[in-house]
């Protein structure tokens, strides 16, 4: 699987260096980033949290090459990020598909792009489509698709080129609690399968702390990190214990840097919701099952 998928690039790290950045708006100057320095080491997943505004998905789009900081740089194993590189995907809040293409036109089209021919372009989107389990779609196009079918095919599409950094900017918001906890878990799964370096923004506490090695806490705008706080959870005990991660140590020094600037709920309110949802039914990522999204078409094609 991996030396076909992926693999096309070495592993990467990105080394962000006093990154600045402000943009110009009708009353003068808007600061976004404040120096921000972090480093994000090959094949490691580094979670990047902060509040409304604060300058994450500008941050990225910096380490992606796409808008360039006003001080400082971004490298990629220690040279300068100079505009976009094929080395990165990226996956935007919205899925961003191109409506009249289906899954395999949309997996495809940045191979088609880079000049891939046909027959090579087939073979990687087959991959990719398995890679992310949707074989069966790959004729659907978005609107036939549920909205987490529609990220992982924005998620396929974004390792087309066998990136070997992953940007994933809020990728699971518009999802629901339990959809988005069983994505967590599919991209934990994928990211060990191909070997790429994640930088993943996020708001919730939690998401960070199932995914992450480390998490990154910006100040509200302009962003600043005040703090850069290692994990120590293994990755085996954060599947079993996905519903109290929100509670654990890590978890309230993240809170205390966030200064209430974050939407996640409170601990009172996450332990009300744990014993709520025990006494109700107990839940393990691994009782999940197929989720419902994977037959759009409902019961009336199912039975
Ligand atoms: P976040 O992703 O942390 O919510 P953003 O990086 O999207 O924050 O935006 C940070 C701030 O910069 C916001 O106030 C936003 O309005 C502003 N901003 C982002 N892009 C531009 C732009 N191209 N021109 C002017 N202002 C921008
Ligand atoms: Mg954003």
């Amino acid at each position: 699987m991996r030396g076909r998928t992926t693999g096309v690039h070495a592993l990467t790290s990105i080394a962000i260096r006093g990154v600045s950045r402000s943009f110009a708006t009708v009353d003068g100057t808007l600061p976004v980033l404040d120096r921000v320095s972090f480093e994000v080491p090959e094949r490691s997943v580094v979670a990047l949290i902060g509040p409304n505004g604060c300058g994450k998905s500008t941050l990225l789009r910096i380490v992606a090459g796409l808008l360039r900081p006003a001080a400082g740089q971004v490298e990629l194993d220690g040279a300068a990020v100079t505009g976009p590189d094929p080395r990165i995907g990226f996956v935007f809040q919205e899925p961003r598909l191109l409506p009249w293409r289906d899954s395999a036109g949309n997996i495809g089209y940045p191979l088609e792009l880079a000049g891939w021919s046909r027959a090579r372009r087939d073979d990687q989107v087959r991959d990719l489509l398995g890679l992310v389990g949707l074989r069966e779609f790959a004729g659907a196009r978005p609107h036939e698709l549920s909205g987490g079918m529609r990220q992982r095919v924005s998620i396929a599409r974004a390792l087309a080129m066998g990136p070997s950094v992953l940007l994933l900017d809020e990728p699971f918001s518009a999802l629901d609690a339990l959809t988005r906890e069983r994505f967590n878990a599919e991209l934990l799964h994928l990211w060990e399968r191909t070997e790429t370096t994640i930088l993943l923004v996020t708001h919730s506490i939690s998401e960070a702390i199932f995914l992450a090695d480390r998490v990154v806490v910006l100040s509200p705008r302009p962003g600043r990190v005040v703090a850069d706080l290692p994990v120590g959870i293994d990755r085996a005990s954060r599947e079993a214990n996905v519903d109290t991660l929100a509670l654990g140590q890590t978890a309230t020094l993240i809170r205390r840097h966030l200064a209430g600037a974050t939407d996640d709920p409170t601990p009172a309110e996450l332990t009300a919701e744990l014993h709520r949802r025990q006494r109700e039914r107990p839940v393990r990522i691994e009782d999940l099952g197929e989720p419902a999204w994977f037959d759009p078409f409902g019961p009336e094609s199912g039975t």
